[in-house]
């Protein structure tokens, strides 16, 4: 229906709005009627008085008589029409009440009246319009506009529903994309859309209904079941694993979802709010495995248990700001001074003590949380190194950042605000970057680092020769320095490694790289590393991460 054509089938309200224009009437509606009412009954009659007045030349006594009886009489009829005017006028107070009830209170009031004239079709049609928006602002609240399927919300009033009926064979299958991270980093908005809405039909394919199948999250989603025997819960678990892992094509080449599934029964949890934990604490034991499995929550070890409460725990540490950075020197392998550090968080848990990243990183790069940690950890190691610098003692700063600080692009905001904000010399921040981060290099990505890189920042490859480790990462990324990991350098001095790391080193310097070495624990693993060719060690061979007014700058000796 075009807007003109529509224009021109509704009343146009020039009369109303010229009524609408006197000032006292502007504000009330029923004003407007009875103040036409009045005047439409008592013009024509003093008219009409008058007339008779002044044709039959009464005396005046008489006059006044006749005019006060006309308006008692007609005042009492004018009562009459108030009252009765007031009670036609109902329909509108109630569907106003109607209106704002909904609005104030999301309630909706349901009419029990026959009425057939236009008050009704207001009266039932409100309330039909009412109900429909209601049911749409319920779909908004409870579904992913993505998939369609059901958002976290949605999921939790399920889990509610599921609570009231007290179904004692319900399930929870939890899914988790590992390499979702890593598909963030490579593909566009568009493809990852795409990819969650064939994992979301995948598993409608599998889990047909009465299964409530909703996204949780970045790369999760969670199945609700209703009736689960424990065979059954085993094949569809084979089942929904082999299906989301078949390969898909995007932008041309093939992607392979790597999932882990966590299933917990009803009879395990014990409650449907015991459900999500438990089968959260069997994700993670999935996801110790190698690729895609599955595990249900009735085997998933302590550990899990432990790292899913934490994860539960993450945003209140953040809010009470529980997490702080400790600095680890980086040693001149030539003087022996402490030339910079990198901080590394930890998180002062107010029952478990220091907790260290190993044991919530990888949760909080799961969750987002990342991010404000990430941005947290920033800025204070940026407001130490410029404490530093203002003694008189700089000293570069490193600071961990995460493949999703790099996928949400907010990281050059940060640094640029930081660096500001506290003054400190953009030359003595560094950001270290992991391989694994930066595995599928997208444009986007290779952009913001080099953005980030002209403000004058630098940028290490952190944990060189983990996982993917490829030399070709070396020749075209736009980083300053390699950071050898730890699990290199606690093989020497293995003589087929020692092979491999001076190839490393070299490769490093003759594209003009720096390299830190991590994880340096012994005298002889020193020198080698110094032999080959590294400007830096790191290690508790020489300082162990500490709080900054802890720090020893050295210089440092090699023992023996
Ligand atoms: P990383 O960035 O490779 O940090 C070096 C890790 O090696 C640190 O562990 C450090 O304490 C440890 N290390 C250093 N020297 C030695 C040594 O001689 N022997 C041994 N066995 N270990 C050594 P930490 O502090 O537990 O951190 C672990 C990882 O957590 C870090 O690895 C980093 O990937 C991550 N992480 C820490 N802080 C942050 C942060 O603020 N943001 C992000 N995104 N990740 C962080
Ligand atoms: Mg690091
Ligand atoms: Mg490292």
């Amino acid at each position: 229906m075009s807007t003109s054509a529509a224009a021109t089938s509704l009343p146009r309200l020039t009369g109303y709005q010229w009524f609408s224009r006197l000032p006292v009437l502007r504000h009330s509606f029923k004003a407007k009627v009875l103040v036409v009412a009045f005047l439409g009954t008592h013009v024509p009659l003093l008219a009409i008085l008058a007339y008779f007045i002044y044709a039959n030349s009464v005396t005046e006594a008489y006059a006044l008589q006749v005019l006060a009886m006309a308006l008692v009489a007609t005042l009492a009829g004018t009562l009459v029409t108030l009252v009765a005017l007031h009670a036609l006028l109902r329909p509108i107070d109630l569907t106003l009440g109607m209106l704002r009830r909904f609005r104030e209170r999301g309630q909706l009031y349901r009419p029990e009246l026959d009425l057939r004239d236009e008050m009704g079709t207001l009266i039932q049609g409100t309330h039909r319009a009412l109900e429909d928006l209601g049911a749409h602002l319920e779909r908004v609240a409870t579904r992913d506009h993505v998939t369609g399927v059901l958002n976290a919300h949605g999921l939790e009033q399920a889990t509610d529903r599921l609570r009231e009926a007290g179904d004692a064979s319900a399930a929870l299958v939890l899914v988790r994309v590992r390499n979702y991270g890593q598909l963030e980093v490579t593909l566009e908005r568009e493809e990852l859309e795409f990819v969650t809405r064939t994992l979301a039909d995948r598993l409608r394919l599998v889990f047909p209904e009465p299964a409530l199948i909703a996204v949780r999250g970045r790369g999760e989603f969670a199945v609700l079941l209703d009736d689960t025997g424990e065979a059954d819960v085993e094949a569809r678990s084979n089942h929904a694993l082999s299906e989301l892992t078949a390969a898909l094509q995007v932008r041309g080449s093939q992607i392979g979802p790597i999932c882990a599934l966590g299933v917990a029964r009803l009879q395990d949890a014990g409650t449907p709010h015991g459900l999500l934990p438990a089968a959260e604490a069997a994700v993670m034991a999935a996801e110790e495995c190698d690729g895609s499995s599955w595990v249900l929550s009735s085997e998933a070890g302590a550990e899990q248990r432990t790292r899913m409460e934490l994860s539960m725990e993450l945003g209140r540490a953040l809010e009470r700001d529980e997490l702080f950075p400790v600095y680890q020197g980086r040693i001149d392998t030539r003087t022996g001074q402490v030339v910079g550090v990198e901080a590394l968080v930890r998180w002062r848990h107010p029952q478990r003590g220091t907790v260290s990243p190993g044991l919530f990183i990888p949760v909080a790069e799961r969750t987002g949380q990342i991010l404000a940690i990430g941005r947290q950890m920033l800025d204070r190691a940026v407001a130490q190194g410029a404490a530093w610098e203002r003694q008189g003692q700089p000293l570069v700063v490193s600071v961990n950042v995460a493949a999703l600080q790099i996928a949400e692009a907010t990281l050059f905001d940060d640094v640029r605000d930081s660096l500001r904000r506290h003054g400190l010399t953009p030359g003595l921040l560094e950001l270290e970057i992991t391989e694994s981060a930066l595995l599928q290099r997208s444009d986007a990505s290779m952009g913001l680092l080099e953005r980030v890189r002209g403000l004058g920042v630098s940028l290490a490859l952190d944990d060189f020769g983990t996982g993917y480790s490829s030399l070709s990462y070396l020749t075209d990324m736009p980083v300053d320095r390699v950071k050898i990991d730890r699990s290199f350098v606690a093989r020497l001095p293995v003589e087929r490694d020692r092979r491999i790391l001076e190839g490393i080193v070299h490769l490093a310097a003759a594209l003009g790289l720096a390299v830190t070495a991590e994880g340096v624990e012994t005298g002889d693993q020193a020198r080698i590393l110094r032999d080959l060719g590294c400007d830096q060690w790191q290690g508790f061979l020489f300082a162990r991460p500490v709080e900054a007014g802890e720090l020893d700058r050295g210089p440092h000796t090699l023992p023996g």
